[in-house]
């Protein structure tokens, strides 16, 4: 969809922000207390925002938070249902979900909420996922790079994906895109101006300017890693990369695209009654694959660790046609071994051409 472009002034972002936190649960971009210069998504409380320094953030290019803003959607834990020995059990997807706003999405996190949206979709599709998603709001924001960035290898440094309404920061004010009904709401209210062409051609300089910004790329295509790791044995850095991994699961648990979970039950003392959780999961624990009776399909770290490039770069991109990484860098940040994506895909990447 070819969007209508607006300027909305700087000035106008904390009257808007104070709109949609009166009208709308809002989920955005907040500053750690504890750790200076690290954000996390979280439910605004409208009494206590402080909605000039949120205004700033979102014109700043805020860097990437730790945790993705797929919790939103896809909390780290949730109840799918309780039961009871008596009674019938009700799923919690079937219950009502009041519309809510999820505000300073990144490109890359929108090209990942769009690979979850095909995912959840995916035969059988996901209640919980799509009771959120249906109702929700999503307003993008473009950003500055940092040194674990590399989105524009996986081609979303421009996404525009999954969202309603978006926003660049431009001399004028904000460059607002509009792509849906519900981002055009969004904007009523305020008094906006039709975007002149000096206007758009800021806003794909600002893109431009983010493009050359970043250091990191992968040496190969989506297409061309898929096909690289289909068919060359590279078992020998799975090894080297194993030894460095302490299986942590932290590189998954800050992924946009990871979807996969655990399922436990619970009952209550009475013995009678009790839920259904689930809870975020992590393909490098031991546990993920552990088997009754105590085999494991993937009881070696190399294993694992390979099972993480597969998955994302192979087995998914077979499926849906899209490599399940977006080059966000989260992965790399956050890995305690300092293990960095990047480096290792082109070492598999360098080692895949010299054997052939
Ligand atoms: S694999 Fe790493 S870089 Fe790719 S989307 Fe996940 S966290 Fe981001
Ligand atoms: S974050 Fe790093 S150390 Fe932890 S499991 Fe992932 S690759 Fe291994």
């Amino acid at each position: 969809m070819q969007p209508q472009k607006h300027i909305l002034a700087f000035d106008d972002l904390p009257i808007l922000l104070r709109q949609w936190l009166r009208s709308k649960a809002v989920i955005g971009p907040l500053a750690r207390q504890d750790q200076p210069g690290f954000y996390y998504f979280d439910w605004i409380d409208p009494a206590d925002a402080d909605v000039e320094r949120l205004a700033e953030r979102l014109a700043s290019g805020y860097v990437t938070t730790t945790i993705p803003p797929k919790k939103a959607f896809f909390p780290t834990r949730e109840t799918l249902f309780n039961f009871a020995a008596a009674g019938p059990v009700v799923p919690k997807n079937e219950e009502h979900q009041e519309p809510f706003l999820l505000i300073g999405v990144h490109p890359c996190d929108l090209a990942a909420l769009s690979l979850l949206d095909t995912a959840y979709a995916h035969p059988p599709a996901d209640g919980p996922w799509r009771k959120r998603r249906s109702p929700a709001t999503v307003v993008g924001i473009d950003c500055l790079p940092d040194q674990y960035c590399f989105c524009t290898s996986m081609e979303t440094s421009g996404s525009r994906d999954a969202c309603d309404l978006f926003l660049t920061p431009i001399t004028s004010g904000f460059l607002a895109e509009i792509y849906s009904e519900k981002g055009k709401d969004l904007l009523r209210g305020i008094r906006t101006e039709p975007a002149q062409p000096r206007d758009i051609q800021e806003g794909e300089e600002f893109l431009h300017k983010k493009e050359a910004a970043i250091t990191l790329s992968l040496q190969a295509g989506s297409e061309e890693f898929a096909e690289i790791l289909d068919t060359v044995d590279l078992t020998e850095v799975w090894e080297q990369t194993a030894q460095r991994c302490y299986s942590c699961g932290s590189c998954n648990t800050t992924c946009p695209t990871c979807f996969c979970f655990d399922v436990e039950d619970t009952l209550d003392t009475n013995l009678t009654s009790g839920r259904r959780y689930r809870s975020w999961g992590s393909c490098q624990l031991l546990e993920f694959t552990l088997l009754a009776g105590g085999a494991n399909t993937r009881g070696e770290r190399r294993q694992r660790v390979a099972h993480r490039w597969y998955r994302k770069f192979l087995y998914l991109y077979k499926q849906f046609g899209h490599s399940f990484c977006t080059g966000c860098g989260r992965c790399s940040r956050a890995c305690t071994a300092d293990i960095n994506i990047v480096d290792v895909s082109n070492d598999l990447i360098k080692r895949a051409k010299e054997k052939r």
